[in-house]
């Protein structure tokens, strides 16, 4: 239960130990538009993992989200003074893994996907249910279970007895990866995971404010995944705990909006 709750917590250094384990090989690719080597192949452990190029873009898929308000926001990843994002000329697709999903959640996970698309102008696609286990462990390509390319964004349910960094009131995990993009050295985001408590929001479920703040839980998460850390604001949804607030502060969608507002990868 979580009626005391600091409801989060960040796994940044774990994701970004993970990354380190991908390195990045330097497969000469020759292409005409580009005359250099995209780097198309990635070490996954000892295998190499082909990514396949971004195509060539015809620019964003939703229109640039304006900064409207102003206050305090954080990136969980920045290169060379810029944050790292998610290109907004692709889709971000996710899936779900609905075991241990609290009863009564309805269309919470698809209503809290669907206000980051909004603050971002970032276009997400539901590629349906999966039998991964979201984990801030898993592989960020599964070519037998998604095909060629990056792991979609994932989010799945747990409970502290499998996951231990859900102790006591922290009710979700998010993050994501930062990988080299396949030309120069430009950092994006891929392969994000979302872990949220079955027991702590099963609890927030049971009354009809709970409801709004176990959507709050959910909407927090998926801003660290599309690439927002926590600040020491509590008017900001991205504290890292939160009783009250059910909706994004104005530093949050000022953050937000700068994350949607990232560079294309294809060219
Ligand atoms: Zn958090």
């Amino acid at each position: 239960m979580s009626s005391r709750a600091s409801f989060w917590a960040t796994f940044s250094t774990f994701v970004v130990a993970a990354i380190v384990a991908f390195v990045i090989s330097g497969l000469s690719f020759m292409d005409l538009r580009h005359l250099g080597t995209p780097r198309n192949a990635l070490l996954d452990g000892s295998s190499e993992v082909r990514v396949p190029l971004p195509p060539a873009s015809d620019g964003r898929l939703l229109p640039e989200v304006p900064v409207t308000t102003t206050g305090n926001f954080a990136f969980m990843f920045e290169d060379k003074g810029e944050p790292v994002r998610f290109d907004p000329c692709r889709a971000i697709h996710y899936v779900y893994n609905a075991s241990g999903q609290p009863a009564g959640l309805g269309n919470l996970i698809q209503d809290s996907v669907a206000s980051v698309s909004a603050a971002t102008g970032l276009e997400f696609v539901y590629d349906g249910e999966t039998d991964e286990v979201a984990t801030f462990g898993r592989r960020l390509f599964q070519p037998d279970r998604y095909g060629e390319g990056f792991a979609p964004v994932i989010i799945g349910w747990s409970n502290e007895a499998a996951t231990p960094e859900l102790a006591g009131s922290i009710t979700g995990l998010g993050g994501s990866n930062s990988v080299t993009g396949a030309y120069g050295d430009q950092r994006f985001l891929e392969a994000g995971t979302v872990v949220l408590d079955t027991t702590d929001i099963t609890g927030l479920l049971a009354t009809t404010q709970g409801r709004a703040l176990a959507r709050a839980v959910i909407i927090h998460e998926i801003g660290h995944v599309v690439g927002l850390a926590h600040v020491d604001d509590p008017t900001e949804l991205m504290n890292a705990s939160n009783t009250s607030l059910t909706g994004w502060g104005p530093g949050d969608l000022q953050g937000l909006a700068i994350l949607g507002a990232g560079p294309c990868e294809g060219h």
